[in-house]
């Protein structure tokens, strides 16, 4: 018996000791996640004109990823040797000239007829832009002596990127010599948890601030949280009904395909990795740098604000705490600020059992959000990718992604008024 045992044990032990970078990375991605919720909808007619597959593809290393991005498959999910995401038909079919294997393949109209459940039944406790402006403007109204409300500047389409100031001494735009943080949700469409969990953010800092250490920071910090920055591409990925898979913003491409990938849209080394220039693409990087509405209201806010220390961007999913850089196959250079980036993201890993990594140990991606804003002001930019196995985790996630990312939350902001106290 014992000797079954420890034949059995034999093999996983020396693998456990000899786990290298990519073992690690794919347990990061394989971190327990919320039970699938029951389909209510096996319906996905809306996407029978959508030309877009679900694919598998055979990609050894971050290197593999990287250009597989830029071939323009948007990579959902990471396994040792392969990688699943969403390629346009003609992009697919270009990719076993460029050397990718193509392992399994279906229409994403039959993808999401597995996957899909009704948002507006199912989800309604989910926050559309509305609903997301109502319930800022409520926050807001009910707190006045701590919190106001402005728009960062409107969207392709017109709508407001609306963001919640937390300071009790500053209100709106008005400058601020205090440190600044900054939280924002839902760069991407789909990713509509990642909005909740900024509401929730904001909701428990508000709902809390006689708690001794909220008042502390509300009295003391500058915060910001801009939940919905991508509210065109949030409503385009709900408004039939059913969920679309869409990721980007909504600008009409010069080819008629819709959006802009907003993380790759940062002038950061733009587009010169992990992002693809085909239009089609998930990952299109634009025209040029900053080419969105919704990108360049971010730029400027931050370009205004020297005093932005900290901010953190919620993607979603993976379970993933990630810093810079993302476009570079590097660390950040400066050996004090590495050390920052390293001390927060272990620390907020820890709160959330999310895995904190460089960002390009994924795969190499150019114009992201947190290498511009580290690059450009020198901001210890985060993303969190949130739980779960699934863009459309249910109902069920967001109090549970919410709670472990207020806790991490709560440690940023306690390390905001100087970082630089944890390289010391
Ligand atoms: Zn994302």
């Amino acid at each position: 018996m014992k000797k079954v045992l420890l034949t059995l044990l034999l093999p996983l032990l020396a693998a456990a000791a000899s786990a290298g970078p990519l073992d690690q990375l794919r347990r990061g991605l394989d971190l327990p996640s919320a039970p699938e919720p029951a389909l209510e909808s096996a319906d996905a007619s809306h996407l029978a004109g959508d030309d877009r597959y679900w694919v598998t593809v055979t990609a050894d290393d971050k290197y593999d990823r990287t250009a597989l991005l830029r071939s323009g498959l948007d990579i959902v999910e990471i396994e040792k040797n392969f990688v699943s995401g969403f390629i346009r038909l003609d992009a697919m079919e270009q990719l076993a000239a460029k050397g990718f294997i193509v392992r399994s393949r279906q229409p994403i109209a039959d993808y999401a007829a597995r996957h899909l459940k009704d948002f507006p039944a199912g989800d309604a406790v989910y926050h559309n832009y509305s609903e997301t402006t109502d319930a800022l403007k409520e926050l807001a109204a009910a707190h006045p002596a701590e919190a106001s409300l402005f728009s960062l500047g409107k969207t392709t389409e017109g709508r407001e990127i609306w963001c919640l100031r937390l300071n009790t001494s500053e209100k709106g735009e008005t400058p601020s010599t205090r440190p600044a943080v900054l939280f924002m949700g839902n760069h991407h469409g789909r990713e509509h948890l990642t909005n909740e969990v900024a509401l929730a953010l904001a909701r428990h800092l508000l709902a809390n601030k006689a708690d001794p250490a909220i008042r502390g920071y509300l009295d003391t910090l500058d915060v910001y949280v801009a939940p919905l920055t991508n509210p065109d591409g949030a409503e385009y990925d709900i408004k039939t009904g059913k969920y679309r898979w869409h990721r980007k913003n909504t600008r009409i491409n010069p080819d008629k395909s819709v959006g802009v990938d907003l993380n790759r849209n940062y002038d950061s080394l733009w587009c010169q990795a992990g992002a693809s220039q085909y239009a089609s693409a998930d990952t299109y990087c634009g025209p040029y740098a900053f080419s969105e509405p919704e990108t360049r209201a971010i730029r400027d806010f931050v370009l205004a604000r020297p005093n932005l220390k900290t901010l953190m961007s919620y993607h979603s999913y993976s379970s993933l705490l990630l810093y810079p850089w993302a476009g570079r196959d590097e660390d950040v250079a400066d050996a004090r600020d590495r050390k920052v980036f390293e001390t927060m993201a272990r620390a907020m890993g820890a709160l959330t059992a999310y895995r904190p990594q460089r960002a390009s140990d994924l795969y190499v991606a150019t114009g992201d959000t947190g290498d511009w804003a580290y690059a450009a002001r020198g901001v210890f930019a985060f993303t969190a990718e949130l739980d779960g196995s699934t863009f459309y985790p249910g109902a069920a996630m967001i109090e549970k992604a919410a709670a472990k990312n207020i806790k991490a939350a709560l440690y940023l902001l306690g390390v905001s008024d100087d970082p630089y106290k944890l390289a010391r």
